[in-house]
């Protein structure tokens, strides 16, 4: 897979993680102490920061692959 490739579904994915933390914050469960620690918004939250931690990685293998060259 390309680095452009790439680079596009990690955008996509961080305006996801946008508007998944936009709703988190409109939840009333997530206004209280500690609430959001249990809330569907925040699970969400964090698998998509490990997708988009796992693509990060992706990326920079291949641009340290391609400085090699
Ligand atoms: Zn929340």
């Amino acid at each position: 897979m390309s680095i452009e490739k790439l680079e596009e579904q990690k955008n996509e994915m961080l305006e996801e993680l946008e508007g998944i933390q936009e709703v988190c914050d409109t939840l009333p469960e997530c206004e209280l102490d500690d609430g959001c620690k249990t809330c569907k918004t925040k699970s969400k939250v964090e698998e998509l920061e490990q997708k988009i931690e796992e693509v990060e990685e992706k990326i920079e293998k291949l641009t340290q692959a391609d400085e090699e060259d």
